[in-house]
């Protein structure tokens, strides 16, 4: 039987966003964090390097601001920058109110006046502004803050619960455009429940499970994005997907990053001839920055046609490669690959959504009472090109302000009056499972050679006619059986997948992660790229 439910605020996804805006919100609210599979599931947890923030008293928020704009191609919105970094402190303080453990700085305390943690430098900050837990940032920034949510009484954490589609006002045929709560797959029983809420929150993450290659875990399918999009919301600049240089190749390992340090420390990127490439694309060589590497294996795969290329540190002593790169050597070896004798097979991987939901510094989205936080939303801060630990910065300080505004509106908003259940009578179960998985894999596929590291006015046409072709079925798919995690992902990321189509085909130049053979200068104004829905709200 399905079930009805009702929270004052019900927060879709169990992330850095999620968590940290539950445990910003007052205790006397009834909140509801939903995961669609564990609550760790998200990419949270796989987080290395860390969280950008001033700290340092040499550093400045104006550094900060121009570094970031610099990194965003000239795409990022300054008010949103200048708000994310003027509150990157107060996040960082709250985290380690938490009990996040970061790692210290032995030479520096608080007894010599200097910050008592150690803070990294990485791609594109001019100062050292880094915080980590060693290189496991989101593992320990999550395992606090879950700890923290499952001692507060009014937080319900619930796994295995897959949101659908958002119930609004509009899609009920009711006057107005409200956001009345979600209706969610509970895996555990089967069954459609019906969630209604005075105030739902969109924490879902990003979408690079649309392409073949990603370093993302398996739940990165853009589902808040695409719930937001049906249900009426603006969403922007989707073509802009940073894609990490090097991922593991190999067919059981999923998603592992082989660090950058690993060129830092003078590993060399080679053809499966053993000929290097990287001194024919930048004077930099291996060194060069993240999109023009990930260009440079992309352009080579393409032109030899081959699988991947090879990252080679085997010049180093085994004994320097056991010490500095401990996790990679292990993780490498498991696979049978001995880092200290043999290459690593490497593909350049999509990494992160720098679009997604519009939102405002509250991280209001189109809809009344509908909020989009973290990797999911478009706050406008990481412009055509994300810059490195910028990402966990934005879910803090963007947690805080939704709960803030959700808290400053209580007396505003009512609880929905009973909400009509889900209707399953004209659905059946399916007996073709395949499709899904047929389309899954085709959709991945040509998103990644026609809509990938190096585009084209001709690849974007047919990665379109072919999205339309699959949106069709899918649509036949979900009217005619029940729904299924499956199913419910691979609708959003056709959708997604449509969207970052759409996206791509509007601009007409390169910039940033955006890098197009027919366009390849850049237009003297930067403009986003908004898409509106056909119901668009307000
Ligand atoms: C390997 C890796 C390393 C990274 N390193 C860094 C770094 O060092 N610094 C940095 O700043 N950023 C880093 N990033 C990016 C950063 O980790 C993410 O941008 C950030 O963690 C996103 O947090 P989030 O809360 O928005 O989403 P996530 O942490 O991805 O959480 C999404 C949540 O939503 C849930 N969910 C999704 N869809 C549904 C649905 N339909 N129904 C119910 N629940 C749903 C999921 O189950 C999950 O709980 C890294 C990313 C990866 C993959």
């Amino acid at each position: 039987m399905s079930q009805r439910f009702q929270h004052d605020v019900l927060v879709i996804g169990s992330g850095a966003a999620g968590l940290s805006l539950a445990l910003n919100l007052p205790r006397h609210l009834r909140v509801a964090v939903l995961s669609k599979g564990e609550l760790a599931n998200g990419s949270t947890f796989w987080a290395q390097g860390g969280v950008a923030a001033v700290l340092d008293d040499a550093d400045t928020v104006q550094s900060h601001v121009e570094d970031t704009l610099d990194a965003g191609g000239g795409l990022c919105d300054e008010a949103a920058v200048r708000f994310t970094v003027e509150h990157s402190r107060e996040a960082i303080e709250w985290l380690i109110e938490q009990g996040v453990p970061f790692t210290r700085d032995e030479g520096h305390g608080v007894d010599d006046g200097g910050f008592e943690f150690h803070l990294t430098r990485e791609g594109g900050h001019s100062h050292r502004r880094i915080i980590h837990a060693a290189d496991a940032t989101g593992a320990a920034i999550f395992n606090t803050l879950l700890e923290q949510a499952r001692r507060q009484p009014n937080i319900e954490l619930l796994e295995q619960r897959v949101a659908i589609d958002l119930i609004t006002e509009r899609r009920l045929g009711l006057e107005g455009e409200r956001c009345l709560g979600a209706y969610v797959l509970d895996r555990g029983t089967g069954e459609v429940d019906t969630h209604g809420a005075r105030f739902t929150v969109l924490a879902t993450g990003g979408a690079a499970k649309v392409y073949l290659y990603t370093s993302n875990p398996d739940g990165a399918c853009g589902d808040g994005i695409a719930m937001a999009w049906r249900a009426g919301c603006r969403v922007a600049n989707l073509e802009f997907n940073q894609f990490h240089p090097t991922c593991l190749y190999h067919p059981q390992a999923k998603s592992f990053l082989i660090t950058e340090a690993l060129r830092g420390e003078g590993a060399l990127l080679r053809l499966p001839s053993g000929e290097r490439f990287m001194p024919r694309f930048d004077p930099r060589e291996e060194l060069a920055p993240r999109d023009i590497v990930a260009r440079a294996i992309d352009h080579e795969m393409k032109r030899l046609g081959i699988d991947c290329v090879y990252l080679d540190i085997t010049h180093k002593s085994a004994e320097f490669i056991k010490s500095h790169f401990p996790t990679v050597h292990e993780r490498c070896l498991s696979f049978g690959i001995d880092i200290t004798r043999q290459p690593i097979p490497v593909v350049p991987a999509a990494h992160y959504t720098c679009g997604g939901v519009m939102v405002d510094q509250r991280g209001l989205t189109d809809v009344p009472n509908l909020y989009a936080i973290g990797e999911t939303s478009f706050t406008g801060l990481h412009g055509a090109n994300r810059m490195a630990s910028n990402s966990l910065l934005e879910c803090f300080v963007y947690g805080r302000s939704a709960a803030l505004d959700i808290q400053s509106r209580l007396n505003q908003v009512d609880m929905p009056e009973a909400l009509p259940c889900w209707d399953a009578s004209q659905v059946t179960d399916s007996d073709e499972d395949i499709i899904i998985a047929h389309n899954w894999d085709e959709l991945r596929r040509f998103m990644w050679d026609y809509v990938g590291i190096v585009r084209t006015s001709k690849r974007l046409q047919r990665a379109a006619h072919r999205v339309r072709l699959l949106l069709d079925e899918i649509d036949e798919f979900y009217s005619n059986y029940k729904v299924s995690r499956d199913l419910i992902e691979l609708r959003n990321l056709a959708q997604v997948a449509e969207l970052m189509i759409r996206s791509a085909m509007a601009r007409k130049e390169s910039r940033g992660l955006h890098h197009t053979l027919d366009y390849p200068q850049l237009l003297p104004r930067a403009l986003d790229t908004i898409l509106v829905p056909p119901n668009g709200a307000g």
